[in-house]
């Protein structure tokens, strides 16, 4: 079902008011892409994706979707379609009948609507479901209905904001997994909102990191944790030390940081406080200069020889772990 269609978005800006929400971004999506847009509160995910949707009307620029405008059409007439929270279901209606919604809109007859509903209840795992009303489902099967349902439409692209934060976290993590499953199956553009990073690191082919209103940093997520841009990007990622050396800003990786007793090479550090993550531990130091180092160790490694709060631990790094910020 790979359609060929990318998604381009020309100096797309948002403003209500005096507010910009979205800042003449420009970016091209290949089609059959899973992008995640991934940032803090209020930098303008939601704005650019309800733009996408047509749920939000452009204040300048375009979005173009296979090269023609799309920016002014209704939501149903653009070939996108958005998955709204699961409590957006009608309380009233079977979940055969919420997913055959739209095509009951069109016009299509009540045979043909139902098979195809049922079809999409199949794709989501849910066919034994169908005759439900959707308060009898759990949280996870209310997501997958309402999944089925924006698929009903046959998108080109599906938008999905924040679609797995009322999911607790085992479910949150099953439903990734099926998401990236239908994803690739489908062969269709998705772009998820998310401000988790781990969601974004997990499911993303591209991951776009906004910060207010603009685009800091776009790319596969190895790359992007690997080597990220600027100080704002190495922190929100997480995983990395933003050190200060000779003017420069540095982003080192918590987990390839040396932690010693004995060592004198690196900076002398106390230790602040110590968490058990299972397969790791990661430990919090201060600087003499009052900031703030991680260095995760593995298990074993921690607990051969434990550090103790209030300890002072030598933290060294080599200098092929470091990599420069700009800015
Ligand atoms: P995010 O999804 O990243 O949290 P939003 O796109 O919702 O960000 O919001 C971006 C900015 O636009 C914020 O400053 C927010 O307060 C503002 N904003 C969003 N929606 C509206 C609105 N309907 N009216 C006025 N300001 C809005």
């Amino acid at each position: 079902m790979r359609t060929g269609t990318d998604l381009e978005l020309f100096r797309l800006t948002k403003r209500y008011g005096d507010t910009v929400a979205v800042r003449d971004l420009n970016h091209l999506i290949a089609a059959g892409t899973y992008v995640c847009l991934l940032g803090p509160s209020g930098c303008g995910k939601s704005s650019t994706l309800r733009m996408i949707a047509g749920h939000e009307s452009v204040s300048e620029g375009a979005i173009l979707l296979d090269k023609a405008d799309i920016s002014n059409l209704p939501p149903a007439g653009r070939g996108t379609a958005m998955m709204f929270q699961s409590y957006a279901l009608f309380p009233h209606l079977s979940v055969r009948d919420n997913v055959a919604f739209s095509l009951k809109m069109k016009g299509v007859g009540k045979a043909q609507r139902h098979a195809r509903a049922d079809e999409l209840l199949d794709l989501v795992d849910m066919g034994r479901y169908a005759a439900r009303l959707p308060n009898q489902l759990s949280g996870g099967q209310q997501q997958r209905v309402a999944l089925a349902r924006a698929l009903i439409t046959e998108p080109r692209v599906l938008l999905l904001d924040e679609p797995l934060s009322a999911l607790d976290p085992f479910l949150r993590i099953r439903m990734r997994t099926e998401l990236k499953r239908l994803q690739r199956e489908l062969g269709i553009t998705f772009i998820h909102v998310t401000h988790g990073q781990d969601e974004a690191l997990a499911l993303a082919d591209e991951v776009i990191v906004m910060n207010n209103a603009v685009i800091e940093q776009s790319g596969p997520p190895r790359e992007l944790f690997n080597t990220p841009r600027t100080e704002f990007v190495a922190r929100f990622l997480g995983g990395h030390n933003v050190v200060r050396q000779d003017g420069r800003a540095l982003a080192i990786r918590s987990d390839r940081m040396q932690l010693s007793r004995e060592g004198t090479e690196g900076i002398a550090a106390s230790v602040f406080g110590i968490e058990y993550q299972g397969t790791t531990v990661q430990i919090i130091l201060k600087t003499p200069a009052d900031e703030e180092l991680t260095v995760v160790l593995p298990e074993r490694d921690f607990f051969s020889r434990p550090f103790e709060i209030g300890e002072t631990a030598n933290v060294a790094w080599s200098e092929a772990d470091v990599h420069a910020l700009e800015g």
